[in-house]
Order: structure tokens, then sequence, then C-alpha cells
């Protein structure tokens, strides 16, 4: 059974006003609001680690009761429905209040063993943050969200999970690519699962208000509950808490890269608090590496959040957080903000550096490494190299006599396979040599190198393909992708399709190569 403690709503201020409809929000943290019933909820899919991490069993997940909550029909025993105020940065520009226009809390559940989740349906109706948008949610976008934070969970990746997908029974009509060709589809609602769902952008808009007194009361509240080791006075507080995020969030950046993940939409409303994947909506995964893709469409002309901005776009996200928090230090304190990003920049530095070292399967990172792992990123570049093929197959190498065929199956295109051949095997050949230097036994090197590059990721074309069959009835295709997504770092016998680089068609076509943020 879950067991309800909602903090948020106890000790920070909410709004009085009960009516469900757009409006500026001011003076209060969140605002009570209801999920909207659908018609015929059925549940597609729930993920077990999940619900065994809310102590819920088979029994419970399979309740009519339960299937009332997840789609927003009915509240259980010590739910409480609301939606928090939140603003951003979008694309650079400051955009004012934004909030959970289609997120609603149920509240706080605390397992057994004292662990405290929020739960969070995403789909379930408008609030009042929804300014003149449905609140609801497609069922592609609603599969996109729940298979992959459920897969990053599992590659070690820090996410907000999901615990179920449910269908709606309703039509949601949405214009795909926001040119006048709108379409009725089926609707989903995912209920989400994290510590906590706050965002930069939950600091920035009272910040961006003058409103210290609410910042300063945010602040002191995520500090106690999200973050309770960090205590002391209230000023060394703030800033070591603001250094924590700033680590956190380096981390996070080094495994979006380890993984070839693009987030798609790093505006600060979509930046966690907690350093997690938030918000999964136009993002992708890198097939031939290319630092400046991005899978969004809406991005595709600045390309401001493509695969290796990611790290810089973050640190400038989190400047803005330090512009936010900066009014309620001292004016002498104000350095203590920017040693954190110094903190962001030497914290990422190494963890990039050390989540290299392990893909490469060398012991540890040494200076020459970069000059060695920039020629490799050029030549992946240049010859069109799959990302994840790749590197899962380098431990393939035999470093004694390196042969450039086990890993023939990472390129696209045989003519640059063969046009890069010479300049792979020079790259080879420096980097058996490095290894040899490693002297490590080979047994050793390929465990670990497997440990670091996993064989199965979500690719942009497969959870197509599982949105495709979903759409038309059949969701065996999600039940077998949640499945081999379980174990991505291990080799998984006759599950090779679903590890098999992007095939032709998929290359342009929408959902696998393209996406947008009408979801
Ligand atoms: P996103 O681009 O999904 O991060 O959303 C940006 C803002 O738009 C957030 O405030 C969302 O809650 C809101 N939003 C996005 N889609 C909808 C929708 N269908 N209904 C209501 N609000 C939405
Ligand atoms: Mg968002």
């Amino acid at each position: 059974m879950l067991n309800f403690d909602n903090r948020f709503v106890r000790e920070l201020p909410g709004e009085r006003e009960q009516a469900n409809r757009p409006r500026q929000v001011f003076g209060a943290c969140w605002s009570p609001v209801m999920p909207t019933p659908v018609a015929a909820p059925t549940l597609l899919a729930h993920s077990r680690e999940v619900a065994a991490d809310l102590d819920l069993d088979d029994s419970s997940m399979a309740s009519p009761a339960m299937l009332a909550a997840l789609s927003g029909n009915a509240l259980l025993p010590g739910m409480t429905g609301y939606a928090t105020c939140y603003g951003g940065h979008q694309f650079g520009q400051w955009a004012g209040q934004l909030g959970d226009g289609r997120a609603i809390l149920l509240g706080e559940s605390v397992n057994r063993r004292g662990q405290r989740f929020e739960l969070q349906l995403k789909g379930a109706g408008p609030t009042p943050y929804a300014r003149r948008a449905d609140g609801r949610a497609v069922l592609r976008s609603s599969i996109r969200e729940f298979l992959c934070s459920e897969a990053m969970h599992h590659l070690g990746v820090p996410t907000t999970r999901a615990l179920s997908l449910v269908g709606s029974g309703e039509n949601v009509v949405r214009d795909m690519f926001y040119d006048g060709h709108p379409v009725a589809e089926p609707g989903a609602v995912v209920c989400r699962v994290a510590p906590s769902f706050t965002r930069f952008g939950h600091f920035e808009l009272p910040a961006a208000r003058g409103d210290h007194a609410l910042l300063q009361r945010l602040v002191d509240f995520t500090i106690a509950r999200d973050f309770p080791d960090l205590s002391a006075g209230p000023e060394r507080g703030l800033a070591a808490w603001f250094r924590e995020v700033c680590e956190r969030t380096a981390l996070l950046m080094a495994h979006w890269l380890r993984v070839g993940f693009v987030h798609g939409v790093m505006n600060t409303d979509n930046m966690s608090i907690l350093g997690l994947t938030i918000d999964y909506g136009p993002y992708g995964w890198i097939d031939n590496f290319d630092p400046g893709w991005t899978p969004n469409t809406t991005d595709a002309a600045g390309r401001r959040y493509c695969f290796a901005r990611q790290p810089a776009i973050a640190r400038w996200n989190l400047e803005r957080l330090a512009d936010a928090l900066a009014p309620l230090l001292p004016r002498e304190k104000a350095v203590t903000l920017a040693a954190g990003i110094e903190h962001y920049d030497e914290i990422y530095s190494a963890e990039f550096c050390a989540a290299f070292a392990g893909k490469l399967g060398l012991i540890r990172w040494t200076q020459d490494d970069g000059q060695l792992l920039d020629d490799l990123f050029e030549l992946m570049r240049l010859s069109e190299i799959d990302m994840s093929e790749f590197f899962r197959q380098l431990a393939q190498l035999d470093i004694a006599r390196p042969d450039p065929d086990v890993l023939r199956e990472s390129f696209y295109r045989e003519d640059l396979r063969q046009r890069f051949s010479p300049d792979l095997v020079r790259w080879l050949a420096r980097y058996s040599a490095r290894l040899r230097h490693d002297g490590q036994p080979a047994e050793r090197r390929i465990a670990s190198m497997n440990r670091a590059n996993p064989r199965f990721v979500l690719r942009n074309y497969l959870a197509q393909q599982a949105i495709d069959r979903a759409e038309q009835g059949d969701v065996q295709m999600l039940h077998d992708l949640l499945d081999v997504l379980r174990r991505p770092y291990d080799e998984q016998p006759g599950r090779e399709a679903f590890s098999a680089r992007r095939p032709d068609w998929a290359r342009h076509k929408a959902g696998c190569s393209m996406l947008s943020c009408s979801s």
C-alpha cells in the first residue's frame, strides 16, 4: 500500500483558488487541481522495479482502484492533487511563468525503507498553468517517456522514473510538425516517479518577480527535504547546496555523453534540481556519431541543444540558477556561487574523462588520451560510425594484432568504410599500443568495457516501431523493449534485433530522426 506524507503542499504556500482556469500565480509554489477523468483507461505497461520501490505488489498494480488513480479518474487515500508553479529560460530567453501545465502531482509516497517519492501524472488534463493547451499527452510521446526513463535508469543514468503507462481511451488532437495538419491521436497518461520534480525554473520565477521571501522558503524546503545531508548555517548552506547541484548536473552531462543521449530541450524549466534527466520530449540517441545532431526539429536551425553542446548548455543553465539565488546572499558572498560553476567545470571534465577511459578500457585517463579520443571522434564523425555499436565492439579488438574487421558492423556506409579504412587502421594501432602500455589482462579489460558500453539503448527507430504497433493495439514490442532494456550491458542471445543499428528507411523518418515538441 502507498503511504502518503505530502510535505510540499504542507510546508510550502499554495493558492486558495480552486478554479481550474489559466492564470498568473503569485506568492505560491502550487495550486490545487484535480485530474480530469478519462473515458476508458487501460494499463498498457508498468515498471515492476518502480512498483517495488513504492512497495506495490502485482495485485495492487492490478486493482481497479490503482487503475483509477493512475489514469486520473480517482484519488487513492492520502493523495492530493496539485500543480506547481515555475518559470524558465527557453532557448536562451526568459519565458516568464510556465508551471505544470499537464503534470499533476498526487503527493509524496514514503516506502518501508523511508524513501520518499513524488508521484506525478503527465497528461491528466489541464491545470492553472496550462495556458491555452489541453493538458493531455499523446500515446507516442507517453511511450517515449515511459520506455526511455526506465532505459536510462538501467543504464545507470540519473533520471525520473515511470510507474505506469495508461491508455486513456480518448483521442488528442495534435499538429505534429506545426504545419497545419492536425490529427486525432490516441491519448495516454504516464505516472512519473522521482524523489523531487523541482526544476531550476521553480527558483527562477520568484527571483524574477523579486519575491525573495518565497524564494528563500523554497530553497530552505528543498535543502531540508531533498538534500538532507547539507545543513550548517544559512549562507554556507545555500552555497554548499548550489555546489552540490552543480556537481550532480556535471555528472548527468557526462552520463548523457557517455551513452549518446540528446535531451533535445534543455530549457531551464527542464533541468532537475536533483540532477535527474527530466521531461522526455523530442530526445534522441546518437546513431551515426554527429556532435551537431539534435532530433528536435524546433531547434534544427540553431542547434542550441545538439549532442555536443549539452555540457555547455547545462553550465549556462546553472548560471541562470545562480542569478536567481544571488539575491539571497550578501553581495560579498556572491562569489561562492561562481565557485560552484567552477566546480561544475572541474567535475564535468573529471567525469567525462573517467567515463571515456571506461569506454576505451583504459585503467586510468592520462593527458595524451585526450588527443586519442578527439581523433576517434573526428574519425567517427567523418565516416558516420554508429556510436553504440562501435564502442561495444571495440572490446573485441585483439590488441596484439588489431583487425578493423571487428568494427565492420558499426559503419552505415560501405563507401565511407572503405575510404576511412586506412585512418581506422592507424587509429587502432595507436589505441592498441596505448592498451598494451596499460598491460591489463584482456578478460579484465573486456569485462570492464562491457560494463561501460551498452549493447542495448533505446534506438530512435525501435521506439518508433513500438509506437506504431501500440497505436494499432499491439503492445508486445513495447513490453519486449522494456524487458531488453532492463539489462543493457548484457549480451542477450535472441535479442540481437534490438541492438541493430538504424535501418536505412529510418534515416530521415519522423519519429526516428526528427521529432517536434508537439506531444
Ligand atoms: P515542455 O516543452 O513539455 O517542457 O513544456 C513547456 C511548458 O508547456 C510547461 O509549462 C508545460 O507544462 C506546458 N505544456 C506543454 N504541453 C502542454 C499541454 N498539452 N497542455 C498544457 N500545458 C502544456
Ligand atoms: Mg518541460
